[in-house]
């Protein structure tokens, strides 16, 4: 069993994918091009927004957004403290401080009354500029942007989702990657929509916003890329890449979000009453870029994964740490109190096995191994 299946996701669309592929290189056209112009439109559509930048990767993409709202030292970001380090790490890298917020214990997302109190204390101490506030949406579930929103609104902060792990999910209808002043993604291998490498993508309506970071990822080009107006990134998206998630990106909307929307219905079937399950929210819908349950203690989780390995059965710990005690934000103070619900998280959640092609005899098997384990 895999704990992400690559390698039938490919077996199942290769004959469409290798003649693609083998096009770009046949035409010998490795960069640009029609076939990325293409995949943002199509990407743009199906988000629901004006503009899609494709750019090297998910972290690039929410750099350059960053650079193009001239984020720098002395402004404060707001990021969830239960996330992956790229969140936090393009706040620093763009000489900006990371606030950490803690996050709420049922949807793993930030949670709204510490992100006021954390943008209210901020104000406060009267050293930094609240700026931006980067919500996650974690394991495939949108954070709760329409009181986000609200936040932002009142306190002046611009919103930057990080829907790396949630493309393809909605609230009420409205797409992940359509939230915020704009939004991010990535096309790592293993998320929802992934490439065969590395690449990224950035959503907004905002058609200024749009045109800078088109000239951000290509050297700060002005008319050409000989001709430079600004500093920036050299961050494109490949031609190989762009026509692979073509075909990925059909594959995407045909059946795999729906398929691992009924993976993560036969797991809350299967799985007993005592193990403690996702919560998808109301008007909520996941893209499950992981199904992630919490157990009682370290020493419980840590049993079960054992226990797990030895029948065979993959499973991960995102995250085993909080971004606030990671050494490459030692520098920063804070307080350990105000990350209850991460700090705890960390040492408790455990994600299974999740993909489209997950079969119901193997998330039968993985139920029943869990649930013989707690019982
Ligand atoms: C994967 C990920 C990123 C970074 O994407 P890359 O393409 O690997 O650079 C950023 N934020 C979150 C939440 C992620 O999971």
């Amino acid at each position: 069993m895999q704990f992400r299946d690559l390698k039938t996701q490919y077996n199942t669309y290769k004959d469409e994918i290798d003649s693609a592929v083998q096009e770009v290189m046949s035409n010998a056209g490795f960069i640009g091009g029609s076939i990325v112009k293409e995949l943002e439109e199509e990407l743009a559509d199906y988000v629901g927004v004006k503009h899609c930048i494709t750019c090297g990767n998910g972290t690039d993409a929410l750099s350059l957004v960053l650079m193009a709202w001239d984020v720098k030292e002395g402004d404060a970001v707001f990021v969830p403290d239960f996330t992956f380090f790229s969140t936090g790490e393009v706040v620093s890298l763009n000489g900006a401080t990371p606030v950490f917020v803690d996050v709420d214990e049922t949807t793993f997302n930030i949670d709204i009354d510490k992100l006021e109190k954390a943008i209210e204390e901020t104000l406060e101490e009267g050293e930094l500029t609240p700026k931006v506030v980067i919500p996650v949406d974690l394991f495939g579930l949108p954070a709760n942007y329409p009181e986000i929103e609200k936040l932002a609104k009142k306190h002046n902060l611009l919103v930057l989702e990080d829907g790396a792990q949630g493309f393809g999910g909605n609230i009420d209808g409205k797409m992940v990657c359509s939230f915020g002043d704009a939004a991010t993604t990535s096309f790592f291998p293993a998320k929802p929509l992934g490439c065969f490498g590395d690449g990224g993508a950035i959503f907004t309506n905002d058609d200024e916003l749009a045109a800078l970071l088109n000239s951000l990822k290509i050297h700060g080009k002005g008319e050409n890329k000989y001709d430079n107006v600004r500093i920036g990134l050299n961050s494109r998206l490949d031609t190989i890449q762009a026509a692979i998630l073509k075909i990925k990106l059909r594959a995407f909307r045909q059946h795999e979000l729906d398929d691992v929307n009924r993976v993560y219905d036969l797991y809350n079937n299967k799985l007993a009453d005592y193990v403690q399950k996702p919560v998808v929210p109301s008007g909520y819908y996941s893209s499950f870029a992981q199904y992630t349950i919490q157990l009682d203690s370290k020493e419980q989780r840590d049993s079960l994964q054992s226990y797990l390995k030895e029948q065979g059965i993959p499973s991960m710990v995102y995250y085993v740490k909080p971004m606030h005690r990671q050494q490459a934000f030692s520098n920063l103070s804070f307080k350990e109190s105000d990350f209850e619900v991460t700090n705890k998280l960390c040492d408790t959640v455990l994600s299974l096995p999740m993909h489209p092609y997950l079969k119901e005899d193997e998330v039968a098997k993985v139920a029943k191994t869990v649930n013989e384990f707690l019982n």
